[in-house]
């Protein structure tokens, strides 16, 4: 028997239980790891919440671990039994002792990266990747607004984009996180606690704006950060931490200023065993050089998923969560 975390009912993080299961034998392509760390994400809340339907119920949960590989099913080649691997991708079900998936979405860690950090770390950096390398291909000196710069995603990409030389603009809700996303090499930072986003972002910028708004808030700033662009530029509107953009009349991109915007994923990014293994190179050599380094910054027991899911939802967490089977 092993241990996972299930819900059989959309809700509050009181959904959440953790049951014994018999794990699943791996079927033709599939593996099963038996995972070292679980990586928290705001998209499991989405899952939990009912905002993005599970397939069946009752239903795992979580799509991003670490672990060693403990069997693997027919027509596999890629990987054996002992290989150290990671995941961000695939069935729900992660939150768990073991997870059984395709193969195909499971990547071999380099030596040098632990099992906490690629948990903490995978989902994360491979949307930051897609995000600075290809949604839109910063080339160094542009200007970007990035909210949540001190969570999970955006500490990667603070660093990320101090590397290219990229002028980051981190938005936060508290002096505490201004003071993180700065040392992660924000070029500035905006507490939109206390002041006003746009006139700030026109201060910063000397009237110019930014060439890309990359906005995983949502609901909340969707017109603040259209109001933050130079004219003809990008809206890159990643997630739904305030609840989902809906209603939107189109004309509001001409009104703006003649914008574009886009709308990514992960999955509609890493769509393709090369493209994930393309992106997950890039990735590692970041963490490999040490121009990227992951903040784990709370560990709780797979046990406590739901109050690892609440410190999350209710902005209290910086940096990555991580859940320990
Ligand atoms: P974070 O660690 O960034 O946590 C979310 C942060 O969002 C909070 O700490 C808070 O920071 C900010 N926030 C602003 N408004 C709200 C609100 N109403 N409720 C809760 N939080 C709010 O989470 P992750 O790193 O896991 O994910 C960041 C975002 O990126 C999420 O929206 C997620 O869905 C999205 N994402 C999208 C992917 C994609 O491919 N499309 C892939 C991965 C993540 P502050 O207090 O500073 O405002």
């Amino acid at each position: 028997m092993s241990q996972r975390i299930q819900f059989a009912r959309t809700g509050g993080s009181d959904v959440l239980e953790l049951v014994d299961v018999t794990p699943a034998a791996p079927g033709q392509g599939e593996v099963r790891i038996a995972n070292k760390a679980v990586g928290l994400n705001f998209i499991d809340i989405y899952v939990r919440t009912g905002l993005y339907p599970a397939p069946a119920m009752p239903s795992g949960l979580g799509t991003e671990g670490a672990g060693v590989v403990d069997a693997v099913g027919e027509g596999v080649s890629h990987l054996t039994v002992g290989d150290r691997v990671a995941y961000a991708q695939g069935p729900l079900g992660a939150y768990a002792q073991m997870h059984t998936l395709p193969a195909a979405k499971v990547v071999r860690l380099p030596d040098a990266i632990d099992f906490e950090t690629a948990a903490a770390s995978m989902l994360k950096g491979l949307t930051v990747q897609y995000l600075l390398r290809q949604t839109f291909e910063l080339k160094g000196g542009e200007t970007i607004l990035f909210h949540a710069a001190a969570g999970g995603v955006g500490s990667i990409a603070c660093q990320w984009a101090n590397a290219l030389g990229v002028k980051l603009i981190g938005t936060v809700s508290s002096q505490a996180k201004a003071d993180l996303a700065m040392a992660n090499g924000a070029w500035a930072t905006i507490n939109y606690s206390e002041e006003n986003v746009v006139e700030r972002v026109r201060e910063l910028t000397n009237g110019e704006m930014c060439d890309v708004v990359y906005d995983s808030v949502g609901k909340d700033t969707w017109e603040t950060s259209l109001d933050c662009l130079k004219p003809r530029a990008l809206m890159v509107s990643f997630g739904n931490a305030s609840g989902p953009v809906e209603g939107v009349n189109i004309g509001i991109l001409n009104k703006k200023g003649s914008l574009y915007v886009t709308r990514p994923s992960l999955n509609g990014y890493a769509d393709t065993r090369e493209r994930l293994e393309a992106m997950c190179e890039a990735f590692f050599a970041m963490l490999e050089s040490g121009k990227i380094k992951i903040d784990i910054a709370n560990r709780y027991p797979l046990a406590e998923a739901g109050k690892a899911q609440d410190a999350l939802q209710s902005r209290k967490t910086t940096g990555s969560t991580i859940l320990l089977p």
